[in-house]
Parts: structure tokens; sequence; C-alpha cells
């Protein structure tokens, strides 16, 4: 049975870890946060992941995947060592921060006492695999001790990460070394996955154009949503007519609050720094980056052109996580929204199914005045006595709220969609001032006063009656 050693029990440490040991191999998972691994060995998972905890528990039992804070004992007679520590944005011009990676490569190093593959699952710049190599070389315990480094980037997406990881599009593997990369291949030929098999430097590139792929797909839909709604037509219509066409296809072509999260913006931002650096002038990619951080700006404006000043106003918060099925509240569009809101002298009723522990985190740490953030139990709560209500983060439950409720709840019955997931003309008919992203509802209306319902247009009076 393969041994294998995981370095990092984060999104993509703990996934892979656990995964690996479902598929029968014995895991030893590296951190060195000790509350994390001591909740870990209880059963206690460090992030939320639908499927991950049962998944956990099982293998734990069946001593296939171990927790531990000890490089000795994780890398006791391990073949395989990924490592997945984060690679965050550095300071300065937005490149990746190795700092991580680095440690955790001298860490290895100092206990290695046998030949092991070192695989770098982490997302890292081009060159990185040579910079692993050097710093184990050089911090070798025993210096005749031989191993080999693999680049082996991830794909999976948070929220659906255990199904990504068994069932991956494809698994890159780059090696100067073929046979460490064909070592490494036999890990995955239970998934049945077609492999590309290149050298380190490819195979490093190719996990960071494929996020500027992804990313750029965004930008490119909310920047047509723009002239869409500019135009008069409906960006979900124009997206659906594109992805018929194989050559665009039509998942990436949600028009909405953009990208956020652990993993796009900090790769545009660091590919575009790794061109920046080549002596390049990485245009589209800058533009990809703008693009996505007006749409955050856009909802806010929107919200003013039908409110005018936000002063006293409260505001509901639909969603605070980057995305739906995970509590990740790295670059989350909400806490943009959220500071933009509350430092115009706004307060806002927030309610997300999984995410608050995070987002309390991360908006204390963000300067966010707490003071203004009323956190709720559920959506009904949040809608209770608003003057708007924003969509941020498209998670199932709210597609099926029972929005006649959450309209009277309301103090003034504005709604921005700013995922597109309600109906402009159903929720006109409930009687909602409703605003999407590039749904092409025509000129907003006049400024709306303070719980004076008739200004509302008369179908909505009507339906009031
Ligand atoms: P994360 O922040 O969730 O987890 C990283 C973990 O590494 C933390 O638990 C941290 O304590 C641990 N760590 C840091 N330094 C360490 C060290 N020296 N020794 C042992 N443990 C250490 O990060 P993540 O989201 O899992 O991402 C990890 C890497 O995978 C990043 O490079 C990221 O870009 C990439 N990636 C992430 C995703 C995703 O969806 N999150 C997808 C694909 C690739």
């Amino acid at each position: 049975m393969p041994k294998i050693c995981v370095i990092g029990t984060g999104y993509v440490g703990l996934v892979t870890g656990t995964c690996f040991a479902e598929l029968g191999n014995q895991v030893t998972c590296v951190d060195i946060i000790v509350e994390k691994i001591e909740r870990l060995r209880q059963g206690i998972l460090p992030i939320y992941e639908p499927g991950l905890e049962e998944m956990v528990e099982r293998n734990t039992h069946a001593g296939r995947l171990h927790f531990t804070t000890s490089y000795s004992e994780g890398l006791d007679t391990a073949e395989y060592i990924f490592i997945a520590v984060n690679t965050p944005t550095g300071p300065g011009q937005g490149g990746a921060d190795m700092r991580y990676v680095e440690t955790a490569a001298r860490s290895i190093a100092e206990e290695l006492d046998h030949y092991a593959v070192i695989i770098n699952k982490s997302t890292v710049p081009v060159g990185s695999g040579d910079v692993v190599s050097r710093i184990v070389a050089s911090s070798l315990k025993r210096p005749d001790v031989a191993f080999a480094v693999v680049s082996n980037p991830e794909f999976l997406r948070e929220g659906a990460a255990v199904q990504d990881f068994m069932n991956p599009d494809r698994i890159v593997l780059g090696s100067s070394d073929p046979d460490a990369a064909r070592k490494v291949a036999t890990l995955y030929l239970p998934l049945r996955a077609p492999f590309v098999i290149t050298d380190i430097y490819t195979a490093e590139m190719i996990k960071y154009a494929s996020n500027a792929f992804l990313a750029t797909k965004i930008s490119f839909i909310n920047e047509i949503a723009q002239i869409c709604e500019r135009l008069g037509a409906d960006v979900k219509e124009v997206a659906a007519g594109m992805g018929f066409d194989k050559r665009i296809g039509r998942s990436g072509l949600d028009a909405g609050l953009g990208y956020g999260g652990s993993c796009f913006p900090k790769d545009v931002r660091a590919l575009a720094h790794m061109a920046d650096e080549a002596g390049l002038h990485p245009q589209m990619l800058h533009a990809v980056m703008d693009i996505n951080y007006d749409q955050r700006r856009l909802i806010v404006t929107k919200l003013t052109s039908i409110l005018g000043s936000l002063r006293g106003c409260t505001i509901g918060i639909l969603g605070l996580a980057f995305k739906p099925n995970t509590d990740d509240m790295r670059e989350a569009p909400a806490v943009d929204i959220i500071r933009w809101i509350t430092g115009q002298g706004a307060t806002v009723r927030v309610y997300d199914p999984v995410a608050r522990e995070t987002a309390e985190e991360v908006l204390r740490r963000e300067n966010v005045r707490m003071e203004s953030v009323q956190f709720c139990g559920d959506a009904y709560e949040a809608a209770e006595g608003v003057d708007a209500l924003l969509m941020v983060t498209e998670w199932n439950e709210f597609k099926s709220l029972n929005m006649l409720q959450i309209r009277s709840a309301m103090r003034r019955p504005v709604l921005i969609d700013g995922r597109n997931i309600y109906e402009a003309a159903e929720m006109s008919r409930l009687g909602f001032i409703y605003r999407g992203m590039g749904r092409g509802t025509g000129p907003a209306p006049s400024i709306l006063p303070s719980g004076d319902m008739t200004s509302l247009p008369p179908a909505q009076l009507e339906l009031e009656a």
C-alpha cells in the first residue's frame, strides 16, 4: 500500500489526503497549526466541504488517514510527499508569496532519510519546482538521500472538491525526471482520467493559464452584461444563446458580481506579475482584474441609484461566502460590498448558510465596522425591515424562498440580484423594484423615498391592495 504524506490540511491538502486514503493509500497529513490537527483528530473539520466530513471519519476509522504536526512522523517511510500549503498574494506587486512552500521544503529536507518524490500541488510560479529542488538539496540532513520533484497542480473547485478530485478532467504532471512523474501517475490510475505529462515549467504554467482563462470568461460576460444592460438586451439569454456553440460552451458565462475566492484573484495577479517581470505587458489580464473589481462597485451604484444616500438605511445581504457550498471568505465580493455600504452609514443584516464564522473573522480583519453588521439566522430574518435586499451568493436555498414573505418583511421592496437567480418579470409581479446584472430591465426609477409605497409602479400597488 503506497505511503503518502500531505503537507498542509487546507481545502486542497485535506481533500487530497482524504481522497488518496479513500483510494486505499496510507496517508498522513501534516500541518503546523496545532489546534487544527487536534480538532481533525477528533473528527472536526477546519473547512466546510460537502461529503468531506464523512470521508475523513471513514478513513480515520479504517486506519488509513492520520493527522500530525510532526514532519518526522508524516515523512516516516513516505514514498510520496505532497506540498499543499497556501501561496497567497505576497506583499508588493501581486506575485505569489512562496514563504510557506519554501518553509515546507526546508522542513521536508530536515527530516527526509529515504528516497521520496516531492510533489508540488500548491499553485506556484513557473520555476518554483527548481526552487524547491534547490532548497531540499541544500538543507538535507543526510546529503546522500536522493529525491525527485514533480509538479502536479490541482484543479478542484471548492464546494465540489471531493467530487472534482475523484472525477478529474485531467491529471497534469511535470518533471525533469519522467520516471518520477510516471510513479506519481500510478497513484491516480484508479481515477481513469487522461494524463498530461510535461516538463515542470509547462505543468506549472498550465495551472495559471487555466485559471486565467476561466477568470477571463467571467470578466468577458460581465463586460457583455454591462453593454446588454445599457442597450436593453438580457445577458442570461445572450449567454444561453452563446453557450450552444461548442467552441464557446455555457459554463463560466454567468454574469454577476465576478469571481472571488482563494484562487482566481491571486492566480491572475500572480500570472500578470510573472509576465510583467518577464518584461511583457499582459493587457488582457489587467483588464480581467479591472472588470472584476468594477462588478462589485456596480451593485453598490445600483443600490444608491435607487435609494439615494445610504445613511441610516438598512440593507439585507443574502450570502457571504465567495460562492455557494463553501465557507471560504477569501476575496469574497461580500467583504468589499459590506465595507462600502457600512462606510456610507448604512447597517447591514446578513445571512449565509455556513460562512458566518469565517465571515465574522474576515470582516473584523478587514476593519469593517462590526457595530453596523447584524448576523441573522435565515434569509427571512435578514429581510426584516430592510430598505433593499442584495443577493450576493447564489446558494440553492435562496432560489426557493417565499419571495412574497420576503417582500412583506422589507421596509422598501428593492431587490438587487447580484447573481441573476430571479426572474425580473416575476419579481416585478410580486411587487419588487428588481435589478439584475445585465438584464436590460429598463432605466432605473428615480430615487425612492423611505417607506413611500405610493411611488411604486401601478401594477405593484394593485398587488398590495
Ligand atoms: P489553505 O490556506 O486552505 O491551506 C493551507 C494549509 O497549509 C493551512 O492549513 C496551513 O496551516 C498549512 N501550512 C502552511 N505552511 C505550512 C508548513 N510549512 N507546513 C505544514 N503546513 C503548512 O490553502 P488551500 O486553499 O488549500 O490552497 C493550497 C494551495 O492549493 C494553494 O497554492 C492554492 O492556490 C492551491 N489550490 C487551491 C484550490 C482551492 O480551491 N482552494 C484549488 C486548486 C489549487
